[in-house]
Order: C-alpha cells, then structure tokens, then sequence
C-alpha cells in the first residue's frame, strides 16, 4: 500500500534514524562516551549470499544477514525477517532495537537481527523448506541455546523456525541436540514452543493500550482504534482490542485498506483475508485510499507493519490522542516531530511490541526446563512483565520532563549502563 524506503521522508537510511533516537537519549542521560561508543556499531555483521534449488530445477542465489548488536545483558536475541527490502542497514537498525527492548523488558537477553532478501509471497512451500535450511545451515556456529536465539518477523512464522531448530539440531552432536531445540523461540507447540507466543505481541500492543487509557483517564471500552498491517501483530492486537471492549474501525495492510466507523468484525475480515489473500472486497468495511486510513476518526493508531509509515506526509493526518508502534521503527523522525508538535504521544515500539520477545523468554526457560506452562501462567507473567516497563517508562517520562521514546530509551540504557560499569571493558 506505501513503499518503505521512498517514505523515509528524513533520506536517512534505518539505521541512521536508529542511531538518531539512540543519540537523542544518550544526551538525555549523559552516557559515557565509552559506553556510548561501544554501543554505537553492533559487535557483529554476519552476511553472505547461499544457493537455493528452485522448484523447476534452476539455482538462485540468495543474500542473508545475520546482526548481533550487544550481548551484555545476555545471548543475543532476535528475529529473522523475509522481505524484499532487507538490506544490512535495516537489519543492523532492527538489531539495535532489540538491545534496548530486552533491556527495558529486564530480560537476560542482548539484541541481534537477521534476514534473507527475498519475496516470500513468490516462493513454493518447498523452496521455502529449503531456503530456510540453507540459511540456518550457513549461520551455523553464530547461532545457539547460549548464544545466539532468533525468533519470527515480518514474512516468517512457527513452521520456519520449526525448520530452523531442525536443521541446527541436526547439525550440532547428539549430546546437544535436546538443549539444541532452545536454538530458536516462536516454534509450534508440536516442536516445544509456548503457549500464548503467536498472540504474544498484539496482545502486549493490547496491555501497552490499556495502560494509556488508564492513565490518561480514559476506558479501552468504546475507544476507536485503526491499525497498520494485518498479519501477526496486526491481526492479534485487531482480535484482542475488539475482545476487551473497543472498536477497529480502519485496518490497512499491502494490498489496501477498509474502514467502517460503525466497527469491523475482526473474525469476519481475517475469514475474508484467508480466502482472498487481500483486505479490498470484505462486504462488512469498504475499501478506502491509503490517505483517508491514516486520517481516520480514532482514538489510537497502531501501526503495526513495516517501517517508515508515519512519516512528514502521514503524520499531519493523523486525528488519534495516541500512536502505539506495534511495528519496528514505522515512524520516521520528522514523522514523530510532526505528532510530538501536535501534542500526541507516540508509545515506542521497543515498549509497546516487547511482548514477543518476552514470551519468547519464556518458550526458552521452559525448554531450557523441560516445562510445558499453561496458557493463564503465561499470560499472566506478559502482564506483569510488559506493565513494569510501561511504569518505568511513564515514570521516566515525567520525571525527566522527556517524550515516551526517549525515556524507554533511557531506562534501557541505563540498565546497560550499570553492567559495563560493574564489568568494565576487557582486558
Ligand atoms: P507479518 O509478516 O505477519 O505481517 C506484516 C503485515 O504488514 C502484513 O499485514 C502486510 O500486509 C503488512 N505490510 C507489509 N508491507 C506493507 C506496506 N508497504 N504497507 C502496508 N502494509 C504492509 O509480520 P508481523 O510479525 O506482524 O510484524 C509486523 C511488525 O511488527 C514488524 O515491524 C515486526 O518487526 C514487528 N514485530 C513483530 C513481532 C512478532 O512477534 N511477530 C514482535 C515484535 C515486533
């Protein structure tokens, strides 16, 4: 519906704007220069290009990455994106994002992303087998249960690290293979994945909503809400907001956008979207333009797609009191100057999207135990754990008279901080 790149309004490449916001909030808290520069490159850039059998018999070379950003706090930790728009600058930026969002969730993770260069709506089932395989396989020792831990994202689901968790296994010596299934989070259940993981960010998009309606006076009952992107972040914050009271009145995902003030039936579109691939022609919400989505009548906005969506041109129309990033990095920085100008508060996507990898913990402590939780177990703990850090950050907020983002960042930081302080640099 809008392309990624062209809307970087700021011709700052992802990883610059990352590096901006990071700046921003080093300021903020006068970090040492030496952690600040540690922290500036990511430790690691893994990439390299890998052969693929495709299904008539031809051999089409693809491009991997592989980003481990900061690993103080504990493994790396991240997701592995499919799409034709992942290049080194997009996922070095994602990798950063990480580092602070395990940091601010308080989690013993670091941060790291990876992807492969491809248009996964193009590939066969079995070309995605075993692209999937000779990735994992060409990662090899830079991912592990101790060390390196990737998870799904945009264009990836619980039947690729399925995959994925196969091949590593079946690669590292017998006596490590049941340790071995630790290697990736977001797995079906069938294969030692948790309970609650696939909801697990929309549903914390759906506490991080509730927090701000709280505390700023206000009922999730009855609020309107649009969002960005209809597929796992997406399509679960959809179902849950809708279940706790408020009304979706706009979604929009790359093939277009419908809208109905009255409300969507969230069951009824994701039946229509299963069916027919698209959004555009489900008989309970008309199509709209991609302009009249982002002006909708709402009380929050949630983008929860890809990058660079609320941008310089965007943001002007956006009428909700809130943003809650459910996506990684969708608004650009002069799309956040825009809505800070206008008074509406933006929930940073490393708070408000942390769900998933916290639920990811999880999946590794029970496999690391050999534990099967019950769903209200983890449900309950998300709770807790993403509500400490919306209390962390709000608090952070006020006291230091800064926006959300910058405080989220600063509270993640200072967390880091506090552990290369008490380490210090080796040797
Ligand atoms: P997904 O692949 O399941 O869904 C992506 C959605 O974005 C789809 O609905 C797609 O149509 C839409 N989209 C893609 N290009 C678009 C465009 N140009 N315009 C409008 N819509 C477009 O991915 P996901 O897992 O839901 O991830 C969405 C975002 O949330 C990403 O930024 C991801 O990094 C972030 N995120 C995901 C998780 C997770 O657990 N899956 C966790 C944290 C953050």
């Amino acid at each position: 519906m809008s392309d990624t790149k062209a809307n970087n309004d700021a011709h700052l490449n992802l990883y610059e704007m990352a590096t901006a916001q990071f700046e921003r909030a080093a300021d903020a808290i006068k970090l040492d220069p030496a952690i600040r520069a540690i922290l500036t490159e990511p430790k690691s850039e893994i990439s390299f290009n890998f052969p693929v059998r495709m299904d008539d018999g031809r051999i089409r070379m693809f491009k991997g990455y592989r980003i481990q950003h900061n690993n103080i706090l504990g493994p790396y930790k991240g997701g592995i994106r499919y799409h034709h728009d992942v290049d080194i600058h997009e996922v070095k930026a994602l990798a950063a994002w990480m580092t602070w969002k395990t940091s601010l969730a308080g989690l013993p993770f670091g941060g790291a992303k990876g992807g492969v260069t491809c248009r996964p709506g193009e590939l066969s089932r079995t070309e995605m087998e075993r692209l999937t395989r000779r990735f994992t396989h060409a990662l090899g020792n830079n991912i592990g249960t101790e060390y390196d831990i990737p998870a799904p994202d945009v264009g990836t689901n619980s039947q690729i690290m399925d995959w994925m968790m196969d091949t590593h296994v079946n690669t590292v010596s017998i006596l490590d293979r049941t340790r071995g299934k630790g290697v990736v989070t977001g797995k079906s259940l069938a294969c030692g994945g948790s309970k609650g993981r696939e909801k697990a960010t929309g549903q914390g998009v759906c506490h991080i909503i509730e927090a701000w309606a709280k505390e700023s006076g206000r009922s999730v009952k009855g609020l309107k809400i649009a969002v960005q992107g209809f597929g796992n972040v997406g399509y679960w914050t959809c179902k849950i907001i809708a279940e706790m009271g408020a009304t979706v009145v706009a979604v929009m995902d790359h093939t277009g956008a419908v809208a109905n003030p009255a409300g969507i039936d969230v069951a009824g579109l994701k039946a229509w979207m299963d069916a027919n691939k698209k959004l555009p022609g489900f008989a309970g919400a008309p199509e709209v333009s991609a302009d009249a989505f982002w002006s909708a009548d709402c009380d929050v906005m949630v983008p929860a797609a890809i990058e660079n969506q609320i941008t310089g041109r965007t943001a002007p129309m956006i009428k909700a009191k809130v943003v809650v990033e459910g996506a990684n990095g969708p608004t650009t920085t002069a799309g956040d100057a825009n809505l800070a100008s206008r008074g509406i508060p933006v929930v940073p996507d490393i708070l408000a999207n942390s769900g998933g990898v916290i639920v990811s913990f999880f999946e590794w402590l029970q496999n690391r135990a050999s534990e099967y939780w019950e769903l209200d177990e983890v449900d309950a703990r998300l709770k807790r754990q993403i509500l400490e850090a919306w209390s962390n950050v709000s608090r952070t907020a006020k006291e230091r008279n800064i926006d959300l983002r910058t405080a989220a960042y600063a509270v993640a930081l200072l967390r880091i901080a506090e552990a290369y302080r008490a380490r210090g640099v080796f040797p």
